[in-house]
């Protein structure tokens, strides 16, 4: 069965490179579900979560930003910011959090903090639904 091969990469350095059946990734317009032989795209993203599922193996990560490029065997995402699930300090996210509504409280156009605000929920939203999954007895996922 045709594979995309999934590289994901920030200033910092390289996030994820695998094979994937299909990949969902947060773009601008909503979120973009690929599979092998997409038509070609190149496309913004907003910040959120990027799931990448192969042969029935879902791994969720957390994306900030940036772009993705879809090729029909390869999908490449240059992202502002990105981190596995395990890789999330969820206790900056949550100081983050707090810094980012305290500083919306004192002026609720502060476009900044509500970015930040933004990337806190969605780092927290990751890291917990991969305690979760680490909870709960593996099976396959949802659907299948
Ligand atoms: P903070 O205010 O805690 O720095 P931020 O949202 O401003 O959060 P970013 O600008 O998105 O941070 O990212 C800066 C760098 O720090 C990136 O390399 C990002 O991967 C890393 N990073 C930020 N927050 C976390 C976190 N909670 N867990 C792991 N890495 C993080």
């Amino acid at each position: 069965m045709a594979k995309l091969q999934v590289e994901l990469v920030t200033a910092e350095g390289r996030v994820l490179s695998q094979e994937a059946d299909f990949v969902v990734a947060p773009g601008l317009a909503g979120d973009l579900g690929v599979l092998p032989r997409h038509i070609p795209l190149l496309t913004p993203l907003r910040t959120g979560e990027l799931m990448v599922r192969n042969d029935g193996h879902e791994e969720l990560l957390f994306v900030a930003g940036g772009f993705i490029e879809i090729l029909p065997d390869k999908v490449t995402i240059l992202a502002d910011a990105a981190e596995r699930a395990e890789h999330i300090d969820e206790a900056r996210a949550e100081e983050a959090r707090k810094r980012a509504q305290e500083l919306l409280t004192q002026d609720a156009t502060n476009a900044e903090a509500a970015a930040s605000l933004e990337r806190a929920i969605f780092r927290m939203r990751v890291a917990d639904v991969r305690r979760r999954r680490r909870e709960r007895p593996q099976g396959p996922p949802s659907g299948q």
